[in-house]
């Protein structure tokens, strides 16, 4: 009862102080935002096409309405898919323009404010199917994509909008990537070009597929790469109370993955696969919106909490778990079939051979001595000009097999031996 009466004085005082509201940010539209972007007019926003532009020129006019900066050369950070990228061979299309689009919120703190907390989500999506639909029959019709990942860009939307309303010490770089269903090719442009250095980046929130809250159940993948994380995700969820699976190493099949190689602490929000990914039912009918903004809350409260905190995070290189995540990571090989070696490689081009982002921790990979910016081209008796080429010569071979790996290393090219391990899933 008391707090009823005083919280009826404390507003009552506080409208005579403040009468008049100093101008907020327009309030998020998560429902709109979702609808906006997976409506058909946008023909799945595949990356490269006129429906991606209009997605990313919706996504700047949104940060800009919620009071996010742009960097300086603009909203949108461009990068072209090589004719030699897998998925440029696989579809046939070669030499796409994609564009991250980059909204900033500078940090408060005169020191901190160098340092920045990156939020992602990748908005292209599957188009009109084809290459990455699950759908055998479904080429042709549009893949709306409004779990994958409409639903993360307008969560990434609010989270800015009422982080803009009262800036923490860190900036923020909100990050809206193309080229993800490509093979993360957005992300990883942007790692190769930072707008701010990655060592002055704390880490980096992912948000993708974070619409279909089903029994509470929230996954955070890349809780083990940062020792700080486990302790920090806990005591979030005291308050959101979420069902919350908090597990893994930062490789995933998603955009996190290309910071993770960069040595960056990582995190992926996830509500998990369901019966509509990757196939022309993913729609916004669909979206959990109460469970979307529980979510969006989450992240909020994850990322003031991480550009807030006065000491470093305690980057973590574990072990890779044998099982595959959620079986689409970009690692060689299909989970399931044939030997593991544990490379993560590059999937914006195909120079000659396979180049390698990062190989796994404790992977046959790493104990062969193979290591980022190694460039792949022969495993056994097979050459290996491409990823596809890679994963017929890993499957030609059976787990414990000793294989020489060709590798080239700068100006040298050197051989190694590699004993191929067990792959799980
Ligand atoms: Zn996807």
């Amino acid at each position: 009862m008391w707090r009823t009466a005083l919280l009826g004085t404390l507003l009552g005082l506080a409208s005579l102080a403040d009468p008049l509201p100093a101008q907020r940010p327009e309030p998020p539209r998560l429902l709109d935002d979702i609808r906006f972007l997976s409506d058909d007019r946008l023909q799945g926003r595949m990356t490269g096409s006129p429906g991606a532009d209009s997605a990313a020129t919706y996504l700047a006019r949104r940060f800009s309405q919620v009071g996010l900066q742009p960097a300086a050369g603009g909203w949108f950070q461009s990068f072209t898919v090589g004719r030699d990228a897998p998925a440029a061979r696989q579809t046939q299309t070669g030499a796409l323009v994609g564009k991250n689009v980059i909204g900033i919120l500078p940090g408060r703190d005169p020191v901190l404010r160098n340092q920045a907390v990156i939020l992602g989500a990748h908005y292209d999506h599957l188009g009109l199917g084809g290459f990455g639909s699950l759908d055998p029959d479904s080429t042709g019709i549009v893949h709306n994509g409004a779990d994958d990942n409409a639903s993360g860009a307008a969560a990434l939307i609010q989270v800015a909008a009422r982080l803009a309303a009262s800036p923490p010490a860190r900036t923020v770089v909100f990050i809206a990537f193309s080229g993800e269903e490509l093979g993360l090719l957005g992300s990883a442009f942007y790692v190769k070009q930072p707008i701010y250095p990655l060592a002055s980046t704390l880490a980096m929130v992912n948000l993708d597929m974070v619409g279909r809250l089903r029994n509470g159940r929230l996954i955070v993948y890349g809780a083990r790469s940062a020792k700080e994380f486990p302790a920090l995700l806990d005591s979030l969820n005291w308050y959101a109370g979420f069902d919350l699976k908090a597990q893994g190493d930062g490789y995933g099949p998603s955009d996190q993955s290309s910071f993770y190689a960069a040595k960056r602490p990582v995190l992926h929000i996830f509500t998990d696969l369901h019966e509509d990914y990757h196939r022309t039912t993913d729609d916004w009918q669909k979206v959990n919106y109460d469970g979307l903004k529980r979510v969006a809350d989450f992240s909020l409260g994850l990322v003031t909490a991480l550009a807030n905190r006065t000491k470093p995070l305690t980057f973590l290189e574990l072990p890779a778990p044998t099982v595959s995540q959620t079986g689409t990571a970009p690692t060689s090989g299909t989970p399931g079939y044939g030997a593991y070696l544990g490379t993560v490689p590059d999937m914006t081009g195909a120079p000659g051979g396979v180049r390698l982002v990062g190989v796994r921790a404790g992977s046959p990979a790493e104990k062969a001595g193979l290591r980022g910016d190694d460039i792949i081209t022969r495993i056994g008796s097979k050459e290996t000009p491409d990823l596809q080429a890679m994963t017929d010569a890993l499957r030609s071979h059976k787990p414990g097999e000793v294989v020489e790996i060709m590798v080239r290393r700068g100006a040298t090219v050197t051989t190694l031996q590699a004993t191929l391990g067990v792959r799980g899933g």
